[in-house]
């Protein structure tokens, strides 16, 4: 498999100024030595709480935030050495989903305007190409073309989804990053927008990294699963793997949560507690606050990525000899 993306000890650690004389009095450590590969034409689900990481490492992917220090390779460069203008090219290929379609769309322009503004921002003129392309994408997406002269108002969540995604992909990018893409949206929506982005990745040879903190969602849509928790890459494997051999104790947890997987199985791990604030992350292992199996050296050495088979991954002293 090719890597599309190899991010590489990435970092993001947003200092924390007092008010008044705008000193730096802590940092807030969003992201910690992340590395992971995002294979050509798979969808990498990344899950875990609010507060994990997800969206910042989906952000800085992306280079919409300036991580502290680390590398995303794209196609064999470090996008992060590139310059504002060297970028353009790189945004054509890698896009976002934004987790909210009601915020994403501009409600003062009709929905061709909106699907036309990646074209005006890349300087694309050709009106003929421009508005076969809308038709095209319109179509893909499964509404028709009378919804182009309306405006966002008048559409459903779902509905405005589409057109959000549609706008995302209408420069047949490489990669897209769904950042809780359907968390917005009912449930009975939810269904139909993730069958979508399977449609859209496997038509147009998408790359796609799958933001959520449904775990339910997760394992209907991804080829690899990544588990995050306080800004760290805990677990990682092939989907099939992860949902039937889940080593992590968070990963566990989240597991044990989800009724719909394990409801003749008795919930064996419960964690308790919120997330640590990532401004004062616990020492050693970051799960040790609320892990049931803590031992003596969790809380003082910090636990090293442990690959048990192949393309699984954990970071738990538990499967140091594994
Ligand atoms: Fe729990 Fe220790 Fe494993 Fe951390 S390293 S998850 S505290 S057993």
């Amino acid at each position: 498999m090719r890597s599309l993306f190899e991010v590489k000890n990435l970092n993001m650690h947003y200092p924390v100024t007092d008010g008044l004389l705008g000193n730096i009095k802590g940092y807030v450590y969003a992201l910690n030595n992340v590395s992971i590969n995002i294979y050509e034409n798979e969808i990498l689900g990344l899950v875990g709480e609010s507060g994990s990481g997800k969206s910042t490492l989906g952000n800085c992917i992306l280079k919409l935030l300036n991580p502290t220090s680390g590398e995303v390779i794209f196609n064999g460069e470090n996008i992060l050495n590139k310059s504002k203008k060297e970028l353009n090219d790189f945004r054509k290929k890698a896009q976002l989903i934004f987790q909210n379609p009601y915020m994403s769309l501009d409600p003062r322009m009709k929905i061709y305007d909106i699907l036309k503004e990646p074209f005006i921002i890349n300087k694309i003129k050709d009106k003929t190409e421009i508005d076969n392309k809308i038709k095209r994408i319109i179509q893909l997406i499964g509404l028709n073309e009378e919804v182009l002269s309306r405006y966002p108002h008048e559409f459903s969540g779902g509905q405005r989804q589409r057109i959000a995604i549609a706008r995302a992909i209408i420069l047949n990018p490489e990669f897209v990053v769904a950042d809780e893409p359907v968390s917005a949206l009912d449930v009975s929506i939810q269904a139909q927008i993730v069958n979508l982005l399977i449609k859209l990745k496997n038509e147009l040879n998408l790359t796609m990294l799958f933001i959520s903190h449904d775990l339910s969602i997760i394992k209907y849509i991804s080829d690899r699963v990544a588990v995050m928790y306080l800004g760290e890459i805990v677990e990682i494997a092939p989907k099939e793997e992860l949902f039937s051999n889940h080593k992590h104790p968070y990963t566990q947890a989240l597991l044990n949560a989800l009724p719909l997987i394990n409801k003749d199985k008795p919930q064996k791990i419960i964690i308790s507690g919120d997330i640590p604030s990532p401004q004062n992350p616990p020492n050693g292992c970051k799960f040790h606050t609320r892990c049931p199996y803590v031992m003596d050296k969790c809380k003082i050495k910090h636990p090293e990525f442990y690959e048990i088979s192949n393309g699984h991954s954990v970071r738990c002293f538990l499967c140091e000899s594994s």
